[in-house]
């Protein structure tokens, strides 16, 4: 057993709230997931993580290529997993590292097997099939894995697109197939001796942990890792359908929608998420990879996108710039604010009036202007700690409403 589903009904719009039952925990849908990349959301601890929004991160994203190269996809399933290298209990998710694959590793060479490629640290030479994949993501132990595909590069031809889904679509069954025999490998049992974790105490005296719940069900197996498929197809609507259909015949866990927020108009990411959601399975997890934008996130999660993640709020936060509610007389409902401007110089007001985060609490706009211009280390901190609040509350707001409807 790796996760159950129990979605709302759907708003008129298509929204809906859920929860997400996964070996490390819950989570309530629709969902914001923090990137951390290298095993960290970068510059924010993950006690601070868990105190973000009203009930703080409930599941993150790990990069399997980066943790893959550095430190070792081995040396984390030695230290008995992400979960316990990284201290953090709460559910989490590893992508196929297809994504940095194609974009950050050096020459490239595809073929139906796998990919080889360079390491962008040092120029090693690697090679990832959809069974690597897989076996790394199995070593590092997320609650949630994805399969290996192809991200074609945009703009590409119809044909280019198509040739590059099937190869997806092979690499998705031959994922599943590794995955189904191999999944009971996570490292998991390993973290048994710390406490509160949940993992690994079969023989705990708390029998409300997710995997003390499961064993004690004798009709449920032992917990595993769940899998993903991902939905490619490009800007091709036709594509994307028969990518969808062909994902759902091979049934998964839950689905992603990859290939977005590639640089095409908003216009046509919100008809290729539109039509395929329509495709997807209803009880089903529908997860977009990589948007985006506050007023995206919230757009996108009132047609029924249940799981979102991108590098924007962190990476924007340690350029200086941030989120924040509109005032009377602006235009909303998100503001971007470049925390470094002049005007910031002697500003006493806090980020965001109405902003319950940490930060805004206590830090006023010239200090953390003049951290920033000072290139101290906090401001990456305290900046990006305001904007996983943002996104976060919106989420939190947005389920609110969402749930109000059902
Ligand atoms: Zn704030």
């Amino acid at each position: 057993m790796g996760l159950t589903f129990e979605a709302g009904a759907p708003s008129a719009s298509g929204g809906r709230v859920g929860v997400l039952h996964l070996p490390h925990g819950a989570v309530e849908t629709p969902v914001f997931m923090p990137v951390g990349t290298a095993a960290t959301v970068k510059a924010v601890p993950q006690d601070t993580l868990e105190h973000i929004g009203r009930a703080g991160a409930q599941i993150i994203l790990a990069n399997t290529y980066h943790l893959y190269l550095r430190p070792g996809h081995e040396l984390i399933r030695r230290m008995g997993g992400l979960h316990r290298f990284m201290g953090w209990d709460r559910p989490m998710l590893t992508d196929s590292g297809g994504f940095q694959v194609f974009s950050l590793a050096k020459l490239r060479n595809v073929t139906p097997d796998g990919v080889e490629f360079r390491s962008h640290l040092d120029g090693s030479k690697h090679f990832f099939s959809p069974e690597h994949s897989i076996a790394v993501q199995i070593a590092l132990g997320a609650d949630i894995l994805m399969t290996f595909d192809e991200c074609v590069e945009t703009p590409a031809t119809w044909e280019r697109t198509r040739d590059s889904m099937g190869l997806t679509h092979a690499w998705a069954a031959r994922s599943k197939a590794y995955w189904l025999a191999h999944r009971h490998e996570v490292p998991w049992e390993q973290g048994s001796e710390k406490q509160g974790s949940g993992i690994g105490e079969q023989g705990s005296e708390d029998p409300h942990t997710p995997i003390a719940m499961a064993l004690s069900d004798p009709c449920s197996l032992i917990p595993a890792p769940c899998l993903f498929g991902i939905v490619q197809g490009g800007m091709y609507p036709d594509l994307r359908r028969e990518s969808a259909e062909r994902l759902v015949e091979m049934d998964f866990d839950g689905y992603a929608i990859g290939g977005l927020a590639v640089g095409e108009p908003r216009e046509v990411t919100r008809e290729m998420i539109g039509l395929t959601l329509e495709l997807l399975p209803k009880d089903k997890p529908r997860y977009v990879m990589g948007v985006g934008y506050p007023d995206e996130i919230e757009e996108y999660a009132r047609i029924g996108v249940d799981m979102m993640d991108c590098v924007l709020p962190t990476r924007a936060a340690r350029h200086g710039l941030l989120f924040r509610a509109a005032e009377p007389g602006e235009d909303g409902p998100a503001v971007r604010m470049n925390i470094k401007r002049l005007e910031y110089a002697e500003d006493q007001r806090p980020i965001d009036p109405s902003c319950g985060c940490m930060v805004c609490q206590r830090y006023t706009r010239a200090y953390l202007r003049h951290l920033f211009v000072a290139r101290e280390p906090l401001a990456a901190t305290l900046n990006s700690i305001h904007n996983l609040e943002y996104y976060l509350a919106t989420l939190d707001r947005v389920r609110g409403s969402l749930a109000e409807c059902s």
